[in-house]
């Protein structure tokens, strides 16, 4: 396949990144001589350790529950399809936005939400009084960026993956002030620049931020049946999902069960992509925007029409309520919460329990978060079991 000179193998927007333009590495690199800059963050993101975690640890539902729901890794490959497949259509990087969907949840702690709330807490409790790690707590946006910035070990001259700014920018989505104001003193005008003085990510960043949402609203709704937790019958009181499921039945009358369920989802997961696409390309034009420096000034561009907006946040609500609230994901989280508390509380009694390397590191609190978010499920879930004798999930 021929590609054009910033190594994208479809033609570019004027407001695309280009990784010829990029604000470039950390520590600086020669470029690698048959793939752009994106390409090789990309790649280097694949072959981390991190990345192949993602395998063992929760989206919605434990590892052990079941072989066929989604996982952080299939959710990660999700995301970086809708992405790529929008990004086309937009004329965006692929290979940036791939990069940013494939490292978007690297720093997920074992048990998903709940994990990082429990890390969370035991941080704002239990690491010393007055210390940064106190208050900075335990996030796991900030997470993904400290695996590719600090924590993977595969570079003889740096630590981390040394990935391009633009991908470090759309890795750190979300950040408080607080914790930008820390990253700000140590990288100034860097990626937590504009959480603290305004201004846009790139447009492929924004696009990572809603394939995400699309991919699990959609996913979550499967994996909901699929557990049991949710049925179609619940699900047809959603306007959105209830307009494909008619859709649907409309094409195919005879449609019922497992494949009605699947059509209505592919039938929502093209439409959302095409409002985004037919949205998204509105408002780059009414913004009368030319170039990537331009997207910077502005307020999100990449985005849902007004209507699919006020459907998504609807569904959002509903597997709020019903999926990540059922009592039975409430009983899991519960105990999850329990395994990554007492799994701290014994790390910072006993930290000879550690493994040497983060046993020996100065912030012993921070070391620990590190470790703890590093675990798989079900790696957490056999260590917690050895230090306290305690059976937590069968
Ligand atoms: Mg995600």
């Amino acid at each position: 396949m021929s590609t054009t000179p910033s190594g994208s193998s479809h033609s570019l927007a004027s407001y695309a990144m280009d990784p010829a333009n990029s604000r470039g590495r950390r520590v600086f690199e020669p470029p690698a001589p048959t793939r752009n800059a994106y390409q090789r963050d990309r790649d280097r993101i694949i072959h981390s350790t991190a990345f192949r975690r993602l395998v063992y640890k929760t989206q919605v539902f434990l590892n052990h529950e079941g072989d066929l729901f989604r996982t952080r890794l299939t959710h990660s490959l999700e995301v970086a399809q809708l992405g790529r497949s929008i990004a086309r259509s937009l004329q965006l990087h692929e290979d940036l936005v791939e990069a940013i969907a494939l490292a978007h949840d690297l720093g997920h702690t074992p048990f998903g939400h709940a994990g990082q709330e429990a890390l969370n807490a035991c941080m704002r409790a239990l690491a010393p009084v007055g210390s940064d790690d106190r208050n900075s707590g335990f996030e796991h946006n900030l997470q993904s960026l400290r695996v590719v910035d600090a924590l993977e070990e595969r570079y003889p001259d740096f630590d981390g993956l040394n990935l391009c700014f633009e991908t470090r920018e759309g890795i750190l989505k979300h950040c408080s002030r607080a914790r930008a104001e820390r990253l700000e003193a140590v990288e100034p005008g860097g990626v937590a620049a504009r959480f603290l003085y305004g201004g846009s990510p790139s447009l492929e960043a924004q696009l990572c931020n809603l394939a995400d949402e699309i991919a699990y609203n959609a996913h979550d709704i499967d994996d909901g049946v699929r557990s049991g937790l949710l049925s179609l019958e619940q699900l047809q009181a959603v306007p959105l999902f209830e307009r494909y499921c008619h859709r649907a039945l409309q094409l195919h009358p005879k449609l019922q069960g497992r494949r009605l369920l699947f059509e209505s989802i592919r039938l929502m997961l093209s439409d959302q992509v095409y409002d985004v696409i037919d949205a998204t390309r509105k408002r780059l034009l009414d913004a009368g925007v030319h170039s990537a420096a331009d997207v910077r000034q502005l307020p999100p561009l990449v985005g849902f029409s007004e209507a699919m907006r006020a459907d998504s946040r609807h569904l959002k609500a509903f597997l709020f309520r019903h999926l990540y609230r059922h009592p039975k994901v409430l009983d899991t989280t519960a105990r999850a919460r329990q395994v990554v508390t007492e799994l701290f509380d014994c790390y910072k009694e006993q930290a000879h329990e550690l493994p040497a390397a983060y046993a020996q590191r100065p912030r012993r609190a921070r070391a620990i978060a590190d470790y703890i978010a590093g675990m798989t499920d079900r790696y957490a879930i056999r260590e917690h079991q050895r230090l306290s004798g305690k059976v937590m999930f069968e």
